[in-house]
């Protein structure tokens, strides 16, 4: 049997971050699990959902795991691989290095830059059943991370069932969670910055869209005006019109509220505007 597997290979588009996630976890695990229930709960975790395969990187914990178990004269035999045995999780951390055994094993996460999603593949029971993945799903919403779920009928995938995350919030929850939780930031802080672009993008589209509509009132203004010139009635109307009808020939980029501060003597911006209007009706009328 193929004990070691490569993680990129099986995981993907999008595996440097999941392949980060692991890198930080792995020592993380070492260096933090200290309690004899909480290892056992880890280990625990990578045994009953791994089915004897984990990547390089995983293995090396197991490794360290069950080494660590054996000088303590403890005997692991899992009875059931078909449902999660929640006599392994003793005190109130082992359930996170449990789960935290489960995505090393079984878990992918997808790089938060293109898209959010963290899945977890649980092979089915001989018989077809799901129980591993009900049980599974329950401690998930338990903890409020509500999976969603996939079951491949066809090809290589139909003898798995697959839970998935699709929320940000709900990735971000579940790395700091199992402990990732400088991967957990990296991931909120590139979800931070999209957001932010997003935001910045959708106001300049705004501002282009308003620069539009005023060009293009600017450019009717200026048509109706020619007409009224061509047709000799600007010259009969009073000096105000006039004044305005000839700025806005002249200045057909400015605001209004520049046009009215060129008016001698200035005029408001609703002066303008009314003006504009006085002008375009004027012209409608030819
Ligand atoms: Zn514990």
């Amino acid at each position: 049997m193929n004990l070691i597997m490569d993680k990129t290979e099986k995981i993907g588009t999008g595996d440097s971050f999941n392949l980060s996630v692991v890198k930080y976890l792995v020592p993380q695990c070492k260096k933090n699990c200290r309690s004899a229930c909480c290892r056992t709960a880890l280990l625990y975790g990578m045994l009953l959902f791994s089915r004897g395969r984990t990547d390089e990187l995983s293995s090396s914990l197991l490794d360290w795991l069950m080494t660590a178990a054996e000088k303590r004269g403890e005997v692991f035999v899992i009875e059931d691989f078909n449902r999660i045995d929640r006599r392994y999780f003793s005190c109130s951390e082992c359930g996170r290095y449990f789960l935290c055994g489960v995505f090393l094993s079984s878990g992918s996460v997808g790089d938060p830059k293109r898209d959010y999603r963290l899945e977890i593949t649980i092979p089915r029971d001989e018989d077809g059943g799901t129980a591993l993945a009900d049980d599974l799903e329950a401690y998930l919403r338990e903890i409020d991370l509500l999976p969603l779920r996939h079951k491949p009928s066809k090809g290589a995938g139909a003898k798995n069932t697959v839970l998935y995350l699709r929320q940000a919030e709900k990735v971000e929850d579940f790395l700091n969670y199992i402990g990732a939780s400088t991967p957990a930031f990296e991931a909120l802080n590139i979800r931070i910055h999209k957001q932010y672009r997003n935001e910045a993008n959708r106001i300049t589209n705004c501002e282009t869209s308003n620069i539009d509509r005023a060009v293009n009132a600017a450019q009717k203004q200026i048509r109706d005006i020619e007409l009224l010139m061509e047709s000799g009635k600007l010259a009969d109307m009073d000096d105000g019109l006039r004044q305005t009808a000839q700025l806005r020939i002249e200045n057909p980029f400015v605001s209004l509220q520049e046009l009215a501060s060129m008016h001698r003597p200035p005029i408001t911006k609703s002066g303008v505007v009314h003006r504009l209007r006085k002008l375009s009706s004027a012209a409608k009328e030819l």
